[in-house]
């Protein structure tokens, strides 16, 4: 397996660097769940280890060692009949417009461009409230921001192009963070062109695994050695905690010491919590919008 390390003091405009052949490629209306209330912010923030806060739907915000990543944190609502999780305005527009609490980000990942997961304009807005922060993404998410934001040209500095393609990996080190993308994939079918990133993001001393929407596909999982890569903290679309395919995959390719469930249908939520505790008595599941879990 190819690996990269990248490097990048200075970010450059639409960088877009190509190193090898092989190596580097850069190239939904449902209720709302109940939202946790801002507590002990400050005192939680001074504990060691790593602070993750639910946002939304596969939306999380990790924060260490005063650094911060969003992942999958900005989207919005453009389904009226959508299963899955989504902030209300008000929050929305604190996460878009920088404001306190997220006033703090340094890099924004994105998984992959469907609308439960990204928004061009929300992370567009954010950059330009947020002159420190840094988006690292897919060339399609990246092109969407650059067609659908209207002040692209204010903010194309800070934004990064990587695109691994299908079991593929590249280190990257931007912003002061160290994480790895990898190459998952959306599944077959009409899915099968959508570029879906995974992340291992090292931070407070942990290595904190998300995988987008990937399928529970053993033979992908394997390729990534993720056992030897030893992930403190998975954090996983619902359906590989309860069907057996993905149960499997959890426990001979990727072997967590924490397990976190994300993706959950709103109104299916107790349903499946009961589900997961059945094979997985000790996972979290996100359901609370803004709850806090420290590891
Ligand atoms: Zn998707």
């Amino acid at each position: 397996m190819r690996r990269l390390r990248l490097v990048f003091g200075i970010l450059i405009a639409a960088l877009s660097i190509s190193i090898g052949v092989a190596a580097l490629y850069l190239s939904k209306g449902a209720p709302l769940s109940v939202m946790a209330t801002p507590a002990a912010d400050a005192a939680t923030q001074q504990r060691s280890g790593v602070e993750i806060t639910y946002i939304a739907n596969e939306g999380v915000l990790l924060s260490a060692d005063g650094k911060q990543v969003l992942i999958d944190g900005l989207h919005r609502n453009e389904r009226p009949f959508s299963h899955y999780a989504f902030l209300p305005p008000a929050e929305r527009d604190k996460i878009e417009t920088a404001q306190a609490p997220f006033d703090k980000i340094d890099l924004l990942l994105v998984s992959h461009r469907h609308y439960d997961h990204f928004h061009a304009e929300g992370v567009g807005l954010h950059l330009k409230h947020n002159p420190k922060a840094v988006l690292v993404s897919s060339q399609q998410v990246v092109s969407e921001v650059a067609q659908n934001f209207k002040e692209y040209e204010a903010i194309k500095t800070r934004v990064l192009a990587v695109t691994p393609p299908l079991k593929e990996r590249v280190d990257v080190k931007i912003a002061g963070l160290e994480f790895e993308m990898l190459g998952l994939g959306h599944g077959s079918g009409s899915f099968s062109e959508i570029q879906n990133l995974g992340h291992i993001v090292k931070l407070g001393g942990k290595k904190l695994l998300h995988v987008g929407d990937v399928e529970p596909d053993a033979e992908i999982f394997a390729k990534f050695k993720l056992v030897e890569a030893g992930i403190d903290v998975a954090i996983l679309p619902f359906w590989f905690l309860t069907g057996k395919e993905g149960q499997a995959i959890v426990k001979e390719h990727i072997k967590p010491k924490h397990l976190i469930a994300v993706h959950t249908e709103t109104l299916k939520a107790a349903s499946i919590t009961s589900q997961i505790k059945e094979a997985f008595p000790d996972a979290v599941v996100f359901t609370t919008m803004l709850e806090k879990r420290r590891y």
